[in-house]
């Protein structure tokens, strides 16, 4: 059993409002395949760098267990970098520099063990990157997930719905929810991308917490309320990966089982955001991750008299 994550593996520098940093180690694929370590049994990495990019952050991966032998080294290339500046409430950036370098041309390769996995996470890539990746997969995983994000709406929103057609959950923030329907309501917004056919919808709200809609059901879990959160980079991608190893350490993918699926991711994002870049991902304790959980089931227990 395991999952296969599909996003960038780049250099990003951040600047939120207590402090900055050069290029450290980020991308999507990396906060993903990193947060999903903790519970899958095998996490297979689909994605490419440049040369640039060191050995040692890829000792990292294969430190946590991720098979690397779907992530490309491409000589003479460099790495994707991101730049993104915080405001001052960290629920909202601007993007100051996109370098897509090698991601320019990224011809995704699943090696062939990777051919049985039973999850695949889809990180925000092209649409047609996302799509070459499902028509190389020969057995379609049992359960595929999808993030993506406003560039692919206002570019390439057709090539987006079909992809869309071939995956299980889609998990995008309330602003792209927003963008995607012209609906303002959340719930009205769900509603019109479930109408699209796809089974799963997560939105996720930031510091305020995912939703997880499934035909006329609902459910939400809060986001930890944190004393300290430093860098939000990666959340929803930490999300993702805490999502869909959950899931591959459970092997049930029916709608009660996703409501936990969403505390876990839930707690892999509450972790991600305590330090810059990666660095709380990349050595949790066990127990550290048993005690979030709790406090995430503490946080919304009650004991309740109807009076
Ligand atoms: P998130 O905070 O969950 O939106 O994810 C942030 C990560 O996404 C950063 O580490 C970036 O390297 C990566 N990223 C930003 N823009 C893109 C893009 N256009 N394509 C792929 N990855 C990106």
């Amino acid at each position: 059993m395991s999952v296969i994550c599909v996003g960038s593996v780049a250099f990003d520098a951040i600047e939120t409002p207590f402090g900055k940093t050069d290029k450290i180690i980020g991308g999507a694929g990396t906060y993903i395949s990193l947060a999903a370590s903790y519970f899958a049994s095998s996490v297979k990495l689909v994605s490419v760098v440049g040369e640039d990019f060191p050995a040692t952050a890829i000792n990292h991966f294969k430190n946590r267990g991720i098979d690397v032998s779907g992530l490309q080294i491409k000589e003479g290339e460099k790495s994707f970098f991101w730049k993104g500046k915080y405001h001052n409430d960290l629920n909202s950036r601007d993007t100051l520099v996109t370098e897509l370098n090698v991601l320019e041309t990224f011809d995704p390769i699943i090696p062939a063990s990777y051919q049985n996995a039973d999850f695949l996470m889809l990180g925000n890539l092209s649409p047609s990157v996302q799509m070459q990746v499902i028509e190389r997969i020969e057995k379609r995983p049992k359960f595929v997930a999808l993030d993506t994000m406003n560039f692919w709406m206002d570019s390439s929103m057709n090539e987006l719905l079909q992809v869309m057609k071939k995956v299980d959950v889609l998990m995008i923030n309330d602003e792209e929810a927003r963008q995607f329907t012209k609906e303002y309501s959340l719930v009205k917004a769900a509603n019109k991308i479930l109408e699209t056919g796809i089974r799963y919808l997560v939105i996720k709200k930031g510091e305020h917490g995912a939703l997880l809609f499934h035909g006329k059901h609902v459910f939400f879990a809060p986001a930890l309320p944190l004393e300290d959160v430093f860098d939000p980079t990666g959340a929803g991608d930490s999300f993702a990966g805490g999502f869909m190893g959950y899931l591959d350490k459970t092997k049930d993918v029916g709608f009660d089982n996703l409501k936990r699926a969403v505390i876990y991711g839930s707690a892999m994002a509450s972790f991600c955001v305590e330090k810059f870049g990666t660095e709380r991902l990349e050595n949790l304790k066990r127990d550290e991750v048993v005690r979030r959980i709790r406090e995430f089931v503490n946080l919304v227990s009650v004991d309740i008299d109807l009076v």
